[in-house]
């Protein structure tokens, strides 16, 4: 089972971006009921989970807090621009990481300026000032595990804006916003339009470019999910033997599922799971699960496990029998 965060932007006292006759918070929810409920409709083995269903104020941490709880496999965020001229319009797609132009970290603020409507947003966000462009340096350390994952999407929901809605692509973006900080899996935050702009704020406030442009997120999602789903099929039909006869580096990827200080009875407690292998590391029994000589094999087989009960799943790599660090493993099985 696949569970994916729909993140109706603002809410409540948080109106967001304001066009002339239309507020953000409306439109964001309109679009991301829609986008949740075609999913839902049409996607087998998919959890919809929305931040928000009704008109409320929820905190960018509680946000972020919901989609980790729920050990989301996404977490998309819809959101309205605005910008000072009213001449800019069109779509764009963020996922996290260092802002690269001053337009973007522009857009991060104004996303992040929802923290102010926190009474208590002091104690909830490390000191990080939304306003100011220097509390933006923190994300410059950001090592975003998901960045590929995560591309992927936006440039799918972009292509759908373009291609199939005639929006205007304005592109996909890297900036700092809390809420996809703060996630923990692939996350998008999408900008369905500028309320700033006339022409966009008369047709994001449509019934029918809500439900166009929800369609198209949907469909890049499904796009998304079906990549996702033939790439774990292909890794599960690999023949293990195969694998090992490839391999001449005796080099391993696995997949760790548990610790624990005993010894456990492995084909009664991880009952159904194939390739059991356990070793002691510091006063601890880990066991995993697998055996690939390709860390995308082990990666998928990861993400499988992850949907279902084991949550914590990681892949580590072995080099004859004696762990190794990833980095190594994989520079060596690249050498030829
Ligand atoms: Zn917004």
């Amino acid at each position: 089972m696949m569970v994916v965060v729909i993140d109706a932007g603002h809410g409540g006292k948080d109106p967001g971006a304001l066009g002339k006759t239309s507020k953000e918070k409306d439109i964001a929810l309109s679009i991301a009921l829609k986008t949740g409920s075609y999913i839902e409709k049409n996607l087998k083995n998919v959890r919809v989970i929305y931040t928000r269903k009704s008109d409320r104020f929820i905190p960018l941490h509680e946000r972020a807090r919901i989609a980790n709880d729920n050990h989301a496999d996404f977490f998309i965020s819809i959101h309205c621009n605005a910008n000072n001229s009213s001449k800019v319009y069109g779509t764009e797609t963020y996922v996290m990481g260092l802002h690269k132009s001053q337009e973007n970290l522009e857009v991060a603020k104004l996303e992040n300026a929802s923290i102010l409507k926190e009474d208590d947003y002091l104690q909830h966000y490390e000191g990080f000032n939304p306003n100011s462009a220097e509390a933006y340096i923190i994300f410059s350390l950001y090592q975003n595990a998901y960045l590929d994952e995560s591309l992927n999407l936006a440039a799918k929901v972009q292509r759908q804006f373009k291609e199939r809605v005639g929006l205007r692509d304005r592109g996909v973006y890297q900036a700092g916003f809390w809420v996809l900080y703060k996630t923990t899996m692939p996350g998008i935050l999408v900008e369905t339009g500028y309320l700033s702009n006339t022409k966009d704020e008369k047709f994001l406030k449509t019934k029918s470019g809500q439900t166009y442009l929800a369609s198209a997120i949907y469909r890049a999602f499904k796009e998304y999910k079906e990549e996702l789903d033939r790439n774990q099929q292909a890794a599960a039909s690999v023949p293990i033997v195969q694998s090992e006869t490839i391999s001449n580096k005796n080099i391993f990827f696995r997949v760790q599922i548990a610790s624990s200080p005993k010894k456990v009875n492995t084909s009664r407690r991880f009952k159904g799971l194939s390739d059991m292998f356990n070793y002691k590391h510091l006063g601890e029994f880990k066991y995993c699960t697998g055996k690939f000589s390709s860390f995308n094999e082990a990666n998928a087989l990861k993400n499988t496990l992850r949907r279902g009960k084991y949550k914590d799943a990681f892949v580590v790599a072995f080099q004859d029998g004696k762990r190794i660090s990833l980095e190594k493993a994989k520079s060596l099985v690249k050498k030829p």
